[in-house]
């Protein structure tokens, strides 16, 4: 998606670790016409698919799973992060180990809110080694539900979350590839995402 990358070319900042910082437009400040733009695109590429439920991981997941979701006219079902597990019995849960807090948290949805009917888009904005999605795809999958898909913002293609997704068999469209980053080059994109 050309809009997105001119905009992480713009105003991304590339920091220690493989983090690409972009904290102005999509992870602190938000930029809404922006998300428009990227929901419209979730949208246009998942065309012909049945979702009736698009489900994210708190907290940056939830405004762009938010927007997305108008344009499929379907609810968000966020899964919540919480360092231990003392709710039994009517949540699904997954451990997810965090990229960027080096910390492993259990996530959760309740039961109330995933069904062996749905039809589940998973929407985040990054991808790294892929624990977040492969998390909320064992929600899915503890559910009984249907995942129709993952959508992810910003796919960091260095990283092998990309080919566990794929290899997974999880139909994964991410808006744009960063291929290579640092700080001397910039940022180099997978052809195939301009
Ligand atoms: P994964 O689970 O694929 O390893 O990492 C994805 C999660 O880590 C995303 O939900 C995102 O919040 C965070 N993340 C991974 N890499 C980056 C990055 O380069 N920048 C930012 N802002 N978040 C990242």
């Amino acid at each position: 998606m050309k809009l997105l990358q001119k905009r992480i070319v713009k105003d991304g900042q590339i920091e220690a670790g493989n983090i690409l910082k972009v904290d102005s437009f999509l992870n602190h400040q938000i930029d809404v016409s922006l998300l428009e733009e990227i929901g419209k695109e979730f949208h246009r590429q998942f065309a012909g698919q049945t979702v009736n439920k698009i489900l994210t991981i708190e907290a940056s997941g939830i405004a762009i799973a938010c927007i997305a979701a108008r344009y499929f006219q379907v609810p968000v079902v966020f899964a919540k992060k919480t360092r231990s597990l003392n709710i039994a019995g009517d949540v699904y849960t997954a451990k997810v180990e965090s990229f960027t807090h080096k910390n492993t948290n259990d996530i959760i949805v309740s039961k109330k809110f995933l069904s062996p009917g749905d039809r589940i888009l998973i929407v985040d904005d990054f991808l790294a080694n892929g624990k977040a999605i492969l998390g909320l795809a064992k929600l899915v999958e503890q559910a009984g539900a249907t995942l129709v898909g993952a959508g992810v913002v910003i796919e960091k293609g260095f990283q092998d979350g990309g080919k566990r997704i794929r290899e997974a068999g999880i139909d994964l469209h991410s808006l744009a590839i960063v291929e290579e980053m640092d700080t001397e080059h910039g940022i180099r994109f997978r052809e195939e995402t301009l």
